[in-house]
């Protein structure tokens, strides 16, 4: 029997999580169809209960209804209890609801396994300390990094994250002024300023000779931070597109217990956007 998969967000016309399960399903013969779900903004837990009443398997949550999920499951993985918001729910055999949350571990991957990157002993700056923020903080603070550093605008939104993270690894958070003199391997923009055309205001000499710059927002053009990265001479530039796949093959791991191969799923994406 095929199982019934789907995202919810609002607005999710442009998601391409469809795209890309149907990928993984084609490729590892998992008999399943993948929806989109408009969720309504007053009453997503009808939407949820409906989904789950009628059959469904697992949901994709995506913005803005991340946190709202949290509250539904009946049990969360602890990377979802650390971020307060989850983007995969998955339905128990015996009917229960539980919550996780994969995007960190989707950054995680795309860096290491995709790029290359080894992260023990890296200094590294997280730069916001919003949802996406929040939601990766777990597992790069256990990857064996030297020290994390989160950045914000609101400084007391950083703080409160330093606060969140320091049972997991080395973390601090500041505003924007404690950045002076520091320097940093990776710098990973969780800010959504890109979306209006806009940069964090990051001093120019923070990232060190060598480093690497990685932008969660991936688009069809470079984005101004990935375009900032390159200016202060970056070793790689890397935008979130392979963020976004790993994150998926996490869940349809979770979902189905087949890890799919994400480097061609990945390199038909990037030829529909092609920064
Ligand atoms: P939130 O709205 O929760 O947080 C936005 C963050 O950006 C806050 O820290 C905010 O600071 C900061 N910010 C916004 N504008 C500016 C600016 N002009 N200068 C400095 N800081 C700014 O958004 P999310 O955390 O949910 O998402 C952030 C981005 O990450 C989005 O663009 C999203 O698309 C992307 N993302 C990508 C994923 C992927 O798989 N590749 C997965 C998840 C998210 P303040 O607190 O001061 O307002």
């Amino acid at each position: 029997m095929t199982d019934r998969y789907a995202v919810i967000g609002n607005p999710i016309a442009h998601s391409k999580s469809p795209l890309i399960h149907a990928a993984f399903a084609r490729q590892t013969g998992q008999d399943i169809v993948y929806d989109r779900i408009l969720g309504s903004l007053t009453d997503f837990a009808a939407d949820v209960r409906r989904f789950f009443a009628e059959g469904g398997r697992g949901l994709n949550v995506t913005v803005p209804f991340k946190e709202q999920a949290y509250s539904l499951v009946d049990e969360r993985s602890e990377a979802a209890a650390v971020a307060g918001a989850l983007n995969t729910l998955i339905r128990l055999p015996d009917g229960q609801l539980r919550g996780d949350n994969t995007d960190g571990i989707g950054l995680v991957r795309d860096l290491c396994q995709n790029h290359g990157f080894t992260f023990r002993d890296q200094r590294i700056l997280l730069v916001g300390a919003g949802g996406a923020a929040r939601g990766v903080l777990k597992p790069l603070l256990e990857t064996g990094l030297a020290h994390l550093t989160v950045v914000n605008r609101t400084p007391s939104k950083s703080l409160e994250l330093a606060r969140l993270g320091a049972a997991y690894g080395p973390i601090e958070g500041m505003g924007f002024d404690g950045l002076a003199g520091r320097r940093f391997d990776l710098i990973i923009n969780a800010t959504s300023a890109g979306l209006a055309g806009e940069l964090p205001p990051l001093p120019e000499d923070c990232l060190a000779p060598g480093g690497w710059v990685y932008d969660m927002v991936y688009g069809d053009q470079v984005t101004p931070f990935c375009r900032w990265g390159r200016l202060q001479g970056a070793e790689r530039s890397l935008d979130g597109l392979g963020m976004l796949v790993e994150q998926a093959a996490e869940s349809f791991w979770l979902w189905r217990g087949v890890r799919p191969d994400t480097a061609p799923v990945i390199a038909e994406l990037r030829t529909q956007c092609k920064p």
